[in-house]
């Protein structure tokens, strides 16, 4: 299964029309949220318009799976706290959105919504629980915020990550958690697109302007990925949890 990873467009409609020329390459393309932009110029409604059917004309390409991000929710929960409302009046066949469970060739998606507070954190945990129990060879985990603590949440200056995802991917132990949210994560030094802990990799796609989007196509019968960014190709061999696609010595 080839998926392609990407996050954080942020309604930039050149990097969506980029996705929508690529993606009949790929069994998957991810988007780990942040699709739209609470601080452009644009009321939030007419961005969901707009990538609403952009989400659509690309999932009549490829299958397509998208989580919420910080800059999606559009609505608000009786707990008062953002949510996504959209997505679910888009989802299909070929179109899934948080709260789903995507199986496919022994493999298992979770798509984790953004949690905007303790409710929706105890539901999204709930929701890992459930599926901990569902048959699978690989665990997929897409979710917006990428755990604390190590290279993927690296904001050049502290990490910025989500430290309850640290627990739940030390407890379930995913294949492979793929997250967007802090930009710039993958051009530092002691940052990075991909990260290991405990048992499972860790992925963040980053975010640039320009036409194209920061991606990461991901192998998952060989457990490898290609990232590309403006500034060249990374390639790792995620087959081995002990052989670390990066300097195990750098200081983070
Ligand atoms: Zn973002």
């Amino acid at each position: 299964m080839k998926l392609l990873i990407t996050s954080d467009l942020h309604y930039n409609l050149q990097q969506f029309d980029w996705l929508l020329r690529t993606a009949d390459r790929y069994d998957y393309v991810i988007i780990a949220g942040d699709l739209l932009n609470i601080a452009g110029y644009l009321e939030l409604e007419l961005q969901i318009t707009v990538i609403a059917e952009y989400l659509q004309n690309l999932s009549q390409r490829t299958k397509v799976v998208v989580c919420s991000g910080n800059h999606d929710g559009e609505s608000k929960t009786e707990a008062g706290e953002y949510t996504a409302t959209w997505l679910q009046d888009i989802r299909s066949d070929s179109l899934f959105v948080d709260w789903q469970a995507v199986q496919d060739k022994g493999n298992l998606i979770s798509i984790c919504p953004w949690w905007d507070g303790p409710e929706s954190r105890e539901e999204m945990t709930a929701m890992l629980e459930r599926h901990s129990h569902m048959e699978k060879d690989k665990w997929i985990w897409i979710h917006h915020a990428p755990p604390d603590e190590c290279r993927v949440s690296w904001t050049g200056k502290r990490y910025r990550g989500d430290k309850y995802l640290n627990q739940l991917i030390a407890k379930y132990k995913p294949t492979v958690v793929f997250s967007g949210h802090i930009h710039a994560a993958p051009f530092y030094q002691a940052g990075g697109w991909v990260d290991r802990m405990n048992e499972s990799w860790v992925c963040n796609a980053g975010h640039q302007p320009g036409p194209m989007p920061t991606t990461i196509q991901f192998d998952l019968e060989k457990m490898s990925a290609i990232f590309d960014s403006s500034e060249g190709r990374e390639t790792a061999d995620l087959s081995d949890l002990n052989v670390l696609p990066f300097d195990p010595q750098q200081p983070t």
